[in-house]
């Protein structure tokens, strides 16, 4: 398989979603627009959300740092507050969304968050984004509001022992399509002890991990990754808050846990209970953001490095920088 990196898998998953999908670095284009920062090429359509911060799973590396972050939900309330007034600020726009993580089924509220976008935004987009491990565990409300709500159904399979027959069969009943994002892997690991359990008896197939460079001493060229960066466009809503990208929305969970010094500002997030008209948002979205310093904007196999073995993380600073 084509070497890529899990955000990119999720780019995939947002594909024909309004949430990546109007951004503009063509080449040519950017030498005209880097004259002007200002102009306008994002409209927010939709966006990521991180349903739950903190994962069950823990990967080393995670693009969402949910090794690091603290237990924390999206809340029922704050989200209907939030996505209610979307809805009077732009009550001709339907904004899809993809729930991802941490581990968003870790969310005891998700099944009513699923209907409440349904029922705010009928026409729009709805995704879900698992690592499959709680899946044997979940009822059968969940499995009906999955089907209720149109959400397309994606599991990251990660070199870990799940039953996912069983999983197959749960979904079968409920006419559910399941579509697997595969991680590489030689090993397969147990998911109770962490400890290798066998070979990967198909360990040539996925996709091959990797991780995204953060860049402490925050020298990038933030406004040239208005123009170049791909996952500039992966709007996130987190806290109340829409942000330019994923890594703007969840860095703070990186920066808490190793304290070190990354400032976040007003200017690098819109909070939606403020807003008073929705071309806040656009423009937002359209501007550089000063936060870009601290990202290489790629993970290390775009820079021709090695891709990593897949495992769980030790929350070491190596992991991201
Ligand atoms: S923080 Fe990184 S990934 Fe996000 S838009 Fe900036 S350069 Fe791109």
């Amino acid at each position: 398989m084509k070497r890529r990196d899990f955000i990119c898998g999720l780019s995939g998953l947002l594909a024909g979603f309004c949430i990546g999908n109007m951004v503009n670095i063509k080449a040519d284009k950017q030498k005209i627009e880097y004259k002007n920062p200002r102009q306008r090429d994002i409209s927010l359509g939709g966006f990521g959300i991180a349903i739950s911060s903190h994962c069950n799973l823990n990967c080393k590396g995670c693009d969402v740092y949910s090794p690091l972050a603290k237990k924390e939900f999206v809340t029922y309330e704050q989200f209907c507050k939030d996505m209610e007034k979307l809805k009077e600020l732009a009550p001709d726009r339907e904004f899809d969304t993809v729930f991802i993580g941490g581990e968003p089924l870790l969310n005891p509220e998700l099944v009513q968050i699923m209907y409440k976008t349904k029922e705010l935004f009928p026409n729009a987009k709805r995704a879900i984004l698992t690592n499959g491990t709680l899946l044997n565990k979940m009822g059968n409300n969940f499995w009906q509001a999955i089907k209720d709500t149109n959400v397309k159904f994606s599991i990251t399979k990660y070199p870990i022992n799940i039953d996912f027959k069983s999983i197959e069969e749960k979904a079968k009943e409920y006419d559910i399509e399941i579509n697997y994002d595969v991680v590489k892997s030689d090993k397969i690991y147990d998911l109770k002890t962490k400890k290798i359990l066998n070979e990967n008896p198909d360990k040539d197939n996925g996709f091959e991990w990797s991780k995204n460079i953060l860049d402490l001493s925050g020298s990038q060229d933030w406004i040239e990754k208005r123009f170049t960066c791909p996952h500039r466009g992966i709007v996130s809503y987190a806290r109340g808050n829409i942000y330019y990208c994923y890594v703007h929305a969840y860095i703070n969970a990186f920066i808490d846990y190793f304290k070190v010094k990354i400032p976040i500002t007003k200017d690098d997030y819109i909070k939606i209970a403020d807003a008073k008209d929705i071309s806040e948002f656009d423009d937002f979205l359209s501007t550089p953001k000063q936060l870009c310093k601290y990202c290489k904007q790629c993970h290390n196999i775009c820079y021709g490095d090695e891709p990593l073995e897949w495992g769980f993380s030790k929350r070491k600073i190596t992991e991201w920088t």
